[in-house]
């Protein structure tokens, strides 16, 4: 097997990290480390003070769950279609697959919060985060894409606006997968403009 070597090179004014013959955009790499960090971070912090109301049983159901992630990534795929870049594609599908890192401890077996970070308080910080360290639009646009890809699979039943409103929030079902829907390829088509013109 080929030895796996990292090593940033510079081509252009852009940073790349080279893993075998793919290169990916330092960017990048950096966006999916700032958003697995805000994730796994305000899950923990948010596990004692979540609502005993919220709890969820241990998830065995991991065929099904497994379906899930591809149907997620799939959508967060098709969001990201505008940017017509597999690499963004391919990122927009990772993210949508990790919003759902706040079922961890469910999946590993233990009685857990369900869906904290499914919430604008997790996309605010995520924000914040991206534009401190990463400082590129595209990759903001790229992860907002992400979240509402995520809501458009999940349609209802998450605390949004936690923890103003701690309670789940039910919404009408399909109309509601649209708009988060349409909003997640709204910002797809945000993060194509942006990185318009860029090689
Ligand atoms: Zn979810």
């Amino acid at each position: 097997m080929k030895l796996v070597r990292g090593m940033a090179v510079r081509r252009g004014r852009e940073r790349e990290l080279r893993v075998m013959s793919i290169s990916i955009p330092r960017d990048m790499v950096w966006t999916l480390i700032v958003f697995i960090a805000v994730n796994l971070t305000l899950y923990l912090i948010l596990l004692p003070l979540f609502p005993e109301g919220l709890l969820d049983q241990p998830y065995t159901f991991k065929v099904a769950f497994a379906v899930d992630m591809v149907l997620n990534f799939s959508v967060g795929v098709c969001v990201l279609l505008p940017t017509r870049r597999p690499a963004f594609m391919a990122l927009g599908g990772l993210l949508t697959v990790l919003v759902d890192l706040d079922h961890s401890l469910s999946l590993l077996g233990f009685t857990a919060p369900s869906r904290p970070n499914h919430s604008l308080l997790f996309l605010t910080l995520l924000i914040i985060a991206l534009l401190l360290t990463v400082r590129k639009l595209e990759y903001v646009f790229t992860a907002c894409a992400a979240f509402f890809a995520q809501l458009t699979m999940d349609i209802t039943n998450f605390p949004l606006l936690y923890p103003l409103i701690p309670a789940r929030m039910e919404f009408p079902n399909p109309t509601m997968s649209l708009v988060w829907f349409t909003i997640a390829l709204t910002f797809g088509f945000l993060a194509a403009i942006k990185m318009k013109g860029r090689p």
